[in-house]
Parts: C-alpha cells; sequence; structure tokens
C-alpha cells in the first residue's frame, strides 16, 4: 500500500482511539473520521508493512448509525473523535472497549465479569465544567492571526473554536475578551518553538451547581499587562450570563517547555483562587491545580456507584487513594468510621482538608504523596503508620496503579477494593493481578462503566471486588 493512494474499504469496528478498522488485501487500515458500517474511498497517509492509516476522503455509503456533527470543526478538532456516530451507538461502543479490555487485556471470561450497561447521558453535550483553551497564531491565508480553540489531532495547530458544544456558552464570551484584551496591549502568545511570549493557555472553571466561574490565563511570565482592565471586561459578561458568574481571576504562571499545561505557582487577581461546588449534599472547594471531575452530573452517578459498592455500615476504615480533593472520600465518610485519602499534589490535598471542614466531617484525613510511596511503606507523610483497611477505594490516572501499590493492598487485604478507572486497558492489567486466575484473592461482583465523557472516546468504569474468602 503506498502513501496517497486511496482504496475502497467497508468499516468492520473502531479502535480505541476512535478510528474506523477495515481490511484491503490483507492490510489492516485505521481510518480517521470513518465509522462501523461505512464503506468509504480512503486515502492512505502513512503506510508500514501491515497495516496503514488513512483519512476517510468520500463515505460511498454511510452507517445506519452516522448523524451529522453539531460541532462545524468536529472532524478537525482532537477532542471529539465519536461525534459523527450517534449516541446509542457510542454507548455500544464504550461498553465493548471494556469487554474486550478485560477479557483480551485481563483474560477474564465474560461470565466472571458481571458486566453492566453503561450508565449514559440524557442531553450528551455542553456537561463539561472545566476547559483549557491553548492559545497561539494560527494561519490565515498568507498571514497569522492570534485564536484560542482545542489542537488538532496529534498535532499543536490550533482549530479555532468560538463555541465548543461540550462547554456551556460563556466560555465563548470569556475568551473573546481574552483575545481582544491581547490585541488591544499587544501582549503576545506564547511561540512552543521559541519559549517566548507571554499568553500560553485559557483555563476556565465552572461549578454548575454553586454557578461559580473561575478564568484562569496561564502566563510564561509573573505579570499580565493592565490585569485590571481584563479582570473588568469580564466582570461585564456576567450582565448577560445565563450561565454561571465569573466570581474569580487568576493567573497561572508556567514558564517551562514542553506539553504540562499549568505550572505550580497561581496568582491571585480578582476574588479568590477556588471556585466552590456542590455535589450529592456536600461542598467542594476547588483550585486551578486540583483534579475535579469535570462532567459533574456523571460525577455523582460514578461516586453513587462507587459507594453502593463499598457496602459501609459505619464501622469500616476506608482508604481513598489518588484522591484529588477528597470527593469520594467524603462521600464515603458519612458512612464509614474513618477515611483516610492519599493524594500527590499538595494543593489538591489542601483543599480536601479544607472540603472535610467545610461539611463539618471530622472523620476524614488526608495526606500528601505518591500512594505507592506512602501506602507501601505502611507511613503516613507525618509518621502515622497506615491502618489496616476495610475497604479500599483506588482511581488513578490513566497509567493505573504501580505494582508495588497492588502487592500492598493485596497483603492489608480489604474485604472489598473498588477500583474506578478512566482507561480500559490499565484497569484489566491491575485486574489481572487482583482477581485474575483461579487463586486470586479477589472475585469481581460488577464492572459498571459510566459514560463521562460523551462524544469522546474515554469510558469511566467502577469495578467492585470482593475477598473470595468473605
Ligand atoms: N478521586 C478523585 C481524583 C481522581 S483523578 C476524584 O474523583 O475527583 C486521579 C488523582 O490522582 C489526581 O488528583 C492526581 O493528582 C492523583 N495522583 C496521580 N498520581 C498519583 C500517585 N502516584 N499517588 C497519589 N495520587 C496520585
Amino acid at each position: 500500500m503506498n502513501k496517497n493512494e486511496t482504496v475502497r474499504v467497508t468499516i468492520e469496528d473502531l479502535s480505541k482511539t476512535g478510528e474506523g478498522i477495515g481490511h484491503v488485501n490483507g492490510y489492516t487500515l485505521f481510518v480517521k473520521d470513518a465509522l462501523i458500517a461505512d464503506t468509504v474511498l480512503a486515502k492512505i497517509t502513512k503506510p508500514k508493512k501491515q497495516y496503514a492509516y488513512a483519512r476517510c476522503e468520500k463515505i460511498l455509503t454511510p452507517s445506519p448509525d452516522r448523524v451529522e456533527a453539531p460541532c462545524p470543526v468536529a472532524r478537525a478538532c482532537g477532542g471529539c473523535r465519536l461525534q459523527e456516530l450517534d449516541y446509542a451507538a457510542q454507548k455500544r461502543f464504550k461498553e465493548k472497549l471494556v469487554l474486550d479490555s478485560l477479557t483480551r487485556i485481563g483474560g477474564f471470561g465474560e461470565e466472571d465479569l458481571h458486566l453492566k450497561p453503561l450508565l449514559g447521558m440524557d442531553t450528551p453535550f455542553r456537561y463539561r465544567n472545566k476547559a483549557q483553551y491553548p492559545v497561539g497564531m494560527v494561519k490565515d491565508g498568507e498571514r497569522t492571526r492570534l485564536a484560542a480553540g482545542f489542537y488538532a489531532g496529534r498535532t499543536h495547530n490550533i482549530i479555532e473554536t468560538r463555541d465548543c458544544l461540550l462547554t456551556r456558552k460563556i466560555n465563548g464570551s470569556i475568551t473573546e475578551a481574552l483575545l481582544t484584551h491581547m490585541k488591544k496591549y499587544k501582549i503576545p502568545a506564547y511561540n512552543e518553538k521559541t519559549g517566548k511570549g507571554l499568553v500560553r493557555h485559557l483555563l476556565i472553571r465552572e461549578g454548575f451547581q454553586t454557578g461559580e466561574i473561575l478564568v484562569c490565563p496561564v502566563i510564561n511570565g509573573m505579570d499580565f499587562p493592565h490585569a485590571d482592565e481584563f479582570v473588568q471586561s469580564l466582570l461585564a459578561l456576567n450582565q448577560q450570563s445565563k450561565d454561571g458568574q465569573i466570581r474569580s481571576v487568576c493567573f497561572n504562571v508556567n514558564t517551562k517547555k514542553g506539553n504540562v499545561i499549568l505550572g505550580d505557582t497561581v496568582i491571585p487577581c480578582y476574588g479568590e483562587s477556588w471556585i466552590t461546588d456542590r455535589s450529592g449534599g456536600l461542598e467542594f472547594r476547588i483550585s486551578p491545580l486540583s483534579f475535579y471531575q469535570v462532567n459533574p452530573s456523571q460525577m455523582e452517578v460514578l461516586y453513587t456507584k462507587a459507594l453502593e459498592g463499598a457496602l459501609l455500615t459505619g464501622k469500616e476504615t476506608v482508604y481513598d487513594l489518588y484522591c484529588g480533593i477528597g470527593t469520594i472520600s467524603l462521600f464515603m465518610a458519612q458512612k464509614a468510621k474513618e477515611v483516610y485519602g492519599v493524594e500527590i499534589v499538595p494543593q489538591a490535598v489542601e483543599d480536601a482538608r479544607i472540603n472535610a471542614r467545610l461539611n463539618r466531617i471530622q472523620n476524614a484525613h488526608f495526606y500528601a504523596g505518591a500512594a505507592e510511596d506512602l501506602v507501601v511503606s505502611g507511613k503516613f507523610d507525618d509518621d502515622t503508620p497506615c491502618p489496616k483497611a476495610d475497604v479500599v477505594c483506588v482511581d488513578p490516572p490513566r497509567k493505573g496503579c504501580a505494582p508495588e501499590l497492588i502487592e500492598t493492598i493485596k497483603k492489608m487485604a480489604p474485604q472489598r477494593i473498588v477500583y474506578v478507572s478512566c482507561d480500559p486497558a490499565t484497569l484489566a492489567r491491575d485486574l489481572k493481578l487482583l482477581a485474575g486466575g483461579e487463586n486470586a484473592t479477589y472475585r469481581i461482583e460488577s464492572v459498571q462503566p459510566v459514560d463521562m465523557f460523551p462524544q469522546s472516546v474515554h469510558v469511566e468504569t467502577v469495578v467492585l471486588m470482593s475477598r473470595k474468602d468473605t
């Protein structure tokens, strides 16, 4: 197969990154923008020995699940890989993704998994409470111009986005206000190649329940010119806002080269440098650097499942590893004896402690550090010995849990383990260590996928395990 060759192919499956998979003359093709049951003309973009990447040039026969993407830049932007797939079919794709990972990578039989149907959203748009828009120069014919938006898939080319359909409408006006201010005072966007220029990203966070909005440009320096005027232009947006109200403006300083979006320093400018949100009757403080689930309505669905599975009676000692700002910990603390949260980002631990106080919860304790260091060493960061746990909840980032942490959890032998995962592949790897094979200590009670990220290829899963001897 040669580069730029065009072939006709019928798509049989979708890859986990959302490309259509088809076969031509023994070659496997991964076709961008093609869906299962589409027949397309595909143009080869990257030929390899046994497979090739391709782009959908023309749809010859559309899939019955194909819909028109509501967003005009859905194809160009790297975020919504599934927007052209009907939502019911998106849900089937994600259920299959979880099943395939657990059976293929985890080696489980389908009968061992007790896989439940994915819990999706009624309205799968405008669900995100957080957005990080890269700011930079885009080509406009012969010239370049300032823009903000999202990166195109696998590149750092900015696709200008005025109204991303996953976020609230006010985000477009906030972005516009920033670009207008930058143009007025000739404030340069950051240039990734040279490391020069000031504005790198625009972070916006919103508490959907409280309506509080935080605006935080990420800057390559300590000073943002005419910041007061910028704040005034933002506050003017509050008058017409049908979404929330801008309550806080701060700047995040990131002077390091590379792909990491946020730096460690936050300079407050207007209001507090955090917002609050409510969920499940609890109040949470959220700082710019802390992790908070981006889909708050599905977050409640997810945490409710995690809590149900923990089967708490009020007597249990619970670990919430990778606890962020303590959301799961505080959900569980209301039903457990003691909860110990461990989190690597110090600001998030600070938020978690404040959140416990805010909600008058006294039986939740938070420790800063890597779960695999603290729990494996048997001591928290203040030298308190780690107590024995009845229930362990883990909610790691995509890379999953460190193997030594899994070993320590097995030695601790809690009665139940709740694994909240955002990556089916690393989930499958870790479950194999906990519940794989005849002699495993744990059995899987249920696997519950939850759609936290409609239109994207990502899926969240809650797995409940219990000790076989209980
Ligand atoms: N349970 C929380 C956060 C989940 S996201 C919630 O639902 O909101 C994963 C969290 O793990 C992030 O807050 C991240 O900062 C943290 N983290 C990443 N690596 C870690 C490690 N090695 N040890 C402890 N926490 C870690």
